[in-house]
């Protein structure tokens, strides 16, 4: 492998200084300049993504040029339709295909209970579970004041109009019981505490799950058991 690689850079940097370019990139160092524009811009868009450092993102672009072209453009392809057609349910902001989730859609989940999360991963995870049987409220993201992200940042004020507009026939048939599932962090435990005190205001019942959950961890890499007992065990904030 290390030997192929050698020869690949030994026979581009022959190449460039046959065609009289590049005479500086010499010695493999700069060995970036002596790929065509097209890889450069690939090299540098993987690069951007998370976790992915230059020699990753050097890696799997060569790994994009070896493929057959079926499989380049399935990616290509998986990645703009990603894009074009999946949103946020303007009900509760998880990741959809439409208009409304799958979820906010389903006839048989129990319309009074929502459970706020801070990220559709987290809501996946809970809903792995299989032993939630609510709603879900997204908040993207949760409140970091040191970081400028305030109520008005996140969907809390979209929370509310759901609460509000549940409540309108005088006797309550909409949301009876908010839970909070936030992140055991500092900011998912002072998003909870704002959002306790907002809704206690609303006249809702607040719960959040129980701390079984590893203090500093989060939602999406906590075991399925352990999310169960958390969803189980969750305990009035009122
Ligand atoms: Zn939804």
């Amino acid at each position: 492998m290390c030997a192929m690689n050698e020869q690949e850079s030994g026979s581009v940097n022959r190449k460039q200084v046959r065609s009289g370019g590049g005479s500086s990139a010499g010695g493999g160092s700069g060995g970036g300049s002596a790929y065509p524009g097209a890889v450069r811009e690939l090299i540098e868009q993987l690069g951007k993504l998370p976790g992915i450092g230059s020699r990753s993102a050097e890696r799997l672009a060569f790994h994009v040029l070896k493929s057959d072209m079926d499989s380049a453009m399935a990616l290509a392809n998986a990645i703009a339709l990603v894009k074009q057609t999946v949103g946020h349910c303007r009900v509760c902001f998880n990741l959809c295909d439409g208009e409304v989730c799958s979820i906010c859609n389903d006839p048989q989940r129990d319309r009074g209970r929502v459970l706020v999360v801070e990220q559709p991963k987290d809501l996946i995870a809970l809903e792995q579970t299989g032993m939630y049987r609510g709603l879900y409220h997204v908040l993207m993201g949760r409140l970091s004041p040191l970081d400028g992200v305030g109520p008005g940042d996140l969907t809390i004020g979209q929370l509310f109009d759901r609460i509000q507009s549940s409540s309108e026939p005088s006797p309550r048939v909409g949301i009876v019981e908010v839970v909070l599932g936030l992140n055991p962090t500092v900011e998912g435990d002072g998003t909870a505490l704002y959002l306790a005190s907002e809704l206690a205001k609303a006249g809702v019942s607040v719960s959040r799950l129980a701390r079984g959950l590893p203090s500093g961890g989060s939602l999406e890499y906590a075991n399925k058991a352990v999310l169960a007992d958390a969803i189980l065990g969750r305990q009035s904030m009122d």
